[in-house]
Parts: C-alpha cells; sequence; structure tokens
C-alpha cells in the first residue's frame, strides 16, 4: 500500500506497488464504510495479498486484501513515519503503471522492514541510499563519477551537481548548479551500491541533502509531497537568538 485518496462516502482509491504489476490504482468500495471491508490492511505502508479485477479505464476494483505484514513498530515515531511515507511515495511515483516493477517493490519492501525494526530514525545515508538506489532501478541512474553534461571523468576540478541534467557535473559545465565535493560524491556512490541495511548508522559528509530527490522531482516532472514534512523534521531547529 503506497497511497490512497478517499472517494465519496464510503470508499477510498488505493494505491499499490506490485512487483508483477508496478503501480496499480484500484477503487475499494466500503473501505471507508462501518463494516469495515478490508479490516485495517489497506493502511500506508502494509504489504498486502490483494485480489484485484479489471475496472473502468485506468482504475482496477479492489475485491480482497489481507494484510501480510504491517508497520506497527514506527506508527507512534513521526521520524521514521515521516519516511515510510515518503519511501513510499518515492518509489511509487517512479515505478510504471502495469509493467513489472520487482526492483522497486524489494527496495521498498526492505526499506519498511528495516524501518519498522529499528527504534531511530536512520542516519542520512539510508534516505539518500534509497533514493539513488530508487534512480536507478527506474532506469535514472544519477552520474556520480563521470560528468552528466561531458561524460568526462569528474576529477581535480571543482564540481557540482545538476538532477534535471542528470547528476553531477563539472561546474564549467552546469554553471549556476550548487557546488560540491569529491567526498560527498564519493559517499553517494557508495550509499548508492551498499545494502540499505548498513546504512542506518552512516553518516553523509556535507552536501546537498535533497540533491537526489529534487533530481527526482525534475525527471517525474512533479514534487513529492511528503518531503517537505521530512526535510521540516531532519533540520534541527535554529537556535533563537535574540537581538542585541
Ligand atoms: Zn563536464
Amino acid at each position: 500500500m503506497v497511497g490512497h485518496v478517499d472517494y465519496g462516502e464510503r470508499d477510498r482509491i488505493v494505491r499499490l506497488l506490485c512487483p508483477d504489476h508496478g503501480r496499480i490504482s484500484a477503487l475499494a468500495r466500503g473501505a471507508r464504510g462501518s463494516t469495515r471491508r478490508f479490516a485495517g490492511a489497506l493502511d500506508l505502508g502494509n504489504r498486502v495479498e490483494a485480489m484485484l479485477r479489471p475496472g473502468a479505464g485506468e482504475l482496477w476494483h479492489l475485491q480482497e486484501a489481507s494484510l501480510l505484514r504491517g508497520v506497527e513498530g514506527l506508527r507512534s515515531d513521526l521520524g521514521r513515519l515521516s519516511l515510510m511515507a515518503y519511501a513510499c511515495e518515492l518509489c511509487a511515483a517512479l515505478a510504471r503503471e502495469h509493467h513489472p516493477e520487482p526492483r522497486l517493490f524489494g527496495l521498498l519492501d526492505t526499506a519498511l522492514l528495516l524501518l519498522d525494526a529499528t527504534s531511530e530514525p536512520p542516519a542520512a545515508a539510508f534516505r539518500v541510499g534509497l533514493e539513488a538506489k530508487a534512480l536507478t532501478f527506474a532506469g535514472l541512474t544519477p552520474a556520480l563519477d563521470r560528468c552528466a553534461v561531458c561524460a568526462e571523468a569528474l576529477e581535480g576540478e571543482a564540481l557540482a551537481f545538476w538532477g534535471e541534467r542528470g547528476g553531477a557535473c563539472h561546474a564549467r559545465c552546469a554553471p549556476g548548479a550548487p557546488l560540491v565535493e569529491p567526498a560527498w560524491l564519493r559517499a553517494i556512490e557508495e550509499a548508492r551500491r551498499t545494502p540499505l541495511r548498513e546504512l542506518i548508522d552512516r553518516p553523509l559528509p556535507a552536501g546537498p541533502a535533497w540533491a537526489l530527490a529534487e533530481m527526482a522531482e525534475a525527471m517525474l516532472g512533479k514534487g513529492l509531497r511528503s518531503r517537505h514534512l521530512l526535510a521540516s523534521l531532519e533540520t534541527p531547529p535554529r537556535p533563537v537568538t535574540s537581538p542585541p
């Protein structure tokens, strides 16, 4: 379950990410009724077994859904909850509709399992690794060791990150793009290649924290709504200083 919107008084349109069929939207009749037809299965982040039948147009009909695994462990923790919502939105947005997406499904499934099992919000490399892997599995591998503009190696000169163009580049190839340190790029590439479970407590060098999210948004042509709550939680509040 990667998203839903309420529909009418009793129904709900749910969004599912499925290994064999990619992203699916389905009408769940009676999902909000007093009888609770789907009995708690249709919450964000849940792994469910679903029976669907084709409906009119793109919308399927959800016949049955049973809960296989929930994420109850993190629902009381705003930090992990908002990261869970972001992971669902990101992986679903990058998945194609009605097309197998086993790697995006597996990535999200692993991320939710780890988030549910850990007791604290994971370190920065976890989210960035998730973003880099999700982009890669969607066929949008970010350029991290070659310039996204001129394709030459990124060595020995000022570097920048230009998400709209596909990743890192020479500063001279991308005037105006935010500058980045080589150490940050190396850490991102390492996070991309490292299993998520090993990134849970790995810090990241300073860099543009949302560069990969912005790249995904540029590639998708739309914003990721859940990113803003997450960003507000990741940035520690600034100390208030009173004027002299
Ligand atoms: Zn270049």
